[in-house]
């Protein structure tokens, strides 16, 4: 092989090696974490052992996940090191470097809080590793010419970096076991217990999801504060609706609450009469129905019954309409209240563009809704998911 020749194989593989260490350094220690999750395990395979639990009792893909991705994420490592540099070429060497890494890795994690820091990913991680190593030995073996071995590799670490991106994308919030409890606490949820694996949240008051297909619990407890114009509010978001609006006005802009707290029946009548109006316009009675409840909450299914939810508009003398769903859109989410039907989101929420209804979820999660861009089902189904399916598994 000429020198050229090598030259430019060793400007792939240090350009691929480059690319992945941003990519893992990105998904492990610069991702944007609002849980703020910070645990430590230093019991060696505590936490695998955990894993393995999950695997056993049904839920297999967690426990699977887990522990594998944990090692796939780091096969890259210790292949790419290898074509790297020739020195590190020896198992123990790459145990080493790659135990190294990771250990500083975790530890970043704990302090930007951003993952649990455990002794058994730093375990996992180095095993990867390692056999990355193997995967470079068995490779160069087997593989004449050299240039084979550079397609399939070239390959393989592009296929593997957008295999364990996608996979952090879909499942960064996974709590590991010996973490639900801080991860349950970070989403204001009440941790209730695990067994073999199982576990079970209370969502806290603020996140219970109201809509279509999520109807208000029958036992729902009512606590009310009437506002100034007549209109009632959940006391519990008082503090912070009254503060939203004074920032408000410091702003120079001027909402009120046009609608907060609806009884039943007066949810019924806002549906008699979107309906009626349909009908007026010329649709079937059907035709009317569905329309009306694209728009209208059925009774039962609006956060308006329960209270944490305000419909808001201008004074109409000192703001425009406008003006306040503008405020409204970039300030509410400081004040833990998020604009609950946006646009983009209608096919999730089944409820039209709303800029006018704002639902209080907490500061916590107001902010993630905000800054990810994402609906109050989307922040919701990430881990609650997980955990209902557990529950039934
Ligand atoms: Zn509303």
């Amino acid at each position: 092989m000429t020198k050229t020749k090598h030259d430019s194989v060793h400007i792939v593989f240090l350009t691929l090696f480059a690319a992945y260490l941003i990519l893992l350094l990105k998904i492990t220690v610069f991702r944007k974490m609002t849980h703020g999750v910070q645990s430590v395990n230093l019991i060696p395979f505590a936490t695998i052992t955990e894993y393995f639990q999950f695997i056993i009792s049904g839920n297999r893909i967690i426990g699977i996940i887990n522990v594998f991705g944990n090692i796939l994420a780091f096969l890259p490592f210790g292949y790419l090191t290898a074509f790297v540099f020739p020195k590190m070429r020896k198992s123990s060497r790459i145990l080493v470097l790659t135990a190294v890494f990771s250990i500083v890795i975790e530890v970043f994690q704990f302090i930007l809080a951003c993952g649990s820091s455990d002794i058994d990913d730093v375990i996992l991680n180095a095993l990867g590793g390692v056999m990355g190593y193997w995967v470079y030995v068995a490779m160069s073996k087997l593989l004449r010419p050299k240039k084979y071995a550079i397609y399939v590799s070239a390959l393989m670490i592009i296929s593997l970096c957008i295999g364990f991106y996608s996979f952090n994308n879909y499942s960064y919030s996974l709590p590991s076991p010996g973490n639900l409890h801080a991860f349950a606490e970070s989403h204001n949820d009440t941790y209730i217990g695990a067994n073999n694996g199982a576990y079970a949240y209370e969502t806290a008051w603020f996140l219970i999801l109201i809509n279509k297909w999520n109807t208000i619990p029958e036992d729902y407890k009512l606590g009310l504060t009437e506002l100034k114009n007549g209109q009632s509010v959940d006391m519990r978001i008082y503090p912070a609706l009254q503060e939203m609006f004074d920032a408000a006005r410091s702003d120079g802009v001027y909402p009120i609450v046009a609608s907060g707290y609806r009884t039943s029946e007066t949810q019924q009548n806002i549906m008699d009469e979107k309906i009626a109006e349909y009908i007026a316009e010329g649709y079937s009675d059907k035709e009317a129905i569905v329309r009306a409840e694209a728009c209208v909450a059925i009774p039962g299914t609006s956060e308006h019954q329960i209270g944490i939810s305000v419909d808001i508009n201008a004074d109409g003398v000192n703001s425009t309409g406008e003006e306040v769903y503008e405020w409204l859109s970039h300030n509410s989410y400081k004040f833990g209240f998020i604009r609950r039907y946006p646009e983009n989101k209608t096919k999730i929420t089944g409820v039209i563009n709303e800029p006018w209804h704002y639902r209080y979820v907490g500061v916590d999660a107001a902010s993630e809704i905000y800054d990810r861009d994402i609906c109050l089902e989307e922040y919701l189904d990430e881990p609650l998911q997980v955990a209902s399916n557990r529950m039934l598994g």
